[in-house]
């Protein structure tokens, strides 16, 4: 975008900076990366390092949570839970990371472009924001 500073610049604690970025991991002998980070490659069983995954992606899959999740893990916020929507982002490097959707539901589209942030346990996709 525009008028943003590139994400090296961005300080700590900005949702545009690298600290945001979800860490996962990246095979050094075929490429697949996986998220959360591995150790060994799912898929040959090789070694893999630790990679930022792009913030950019598109909604693979969605769906309603309607109930509380088991707790623990699950914390309920202080005033009681509310449904949320939940749903798998496709990124560029193939991989699909379950995030809250931090849209309304009547604007959730299965392909809709969303910017994924490393939430508080959760990852979180919200919409590209707007000039
Ligand atoms: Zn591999």
């Amino acid at each position: 975008m525009a008028g943003d500073p590139p994400a090296g610049d961005a300080p700590a604690g900005d949702p545009r900076g690298p600290a945001a970025r979800l860490q996962g991991s990246r095979c050094s002998g075929c490429s697949v990366t996986v998220y959360p980070a591995d150790d060994a490659c799912p898929r040959c069983g090789g070694p893999a390092d630790p990679a930022t995954l792009s913030a950019q992606g598109t909604l693979w899959t969605w769906t309603v949570q309607r109930y509380a999740p088991k707790s623990p893990p699950y914390r309920a916020p202080a005033d009681g839970f509310t449904p949320f929507a939940l749903g798998y982002v496709e990124l560029p490097e193939g991989v699909r990371v379950a995030a809250v959707l931090d849209v309304e539901f009547s604007e959730v589209r299965i392909g809709m472009p969303l910017t994924l942030t490393a939430g508080d346990g959760v990852p979180r996709a919200h919409r590209e924001e707007r000039p």
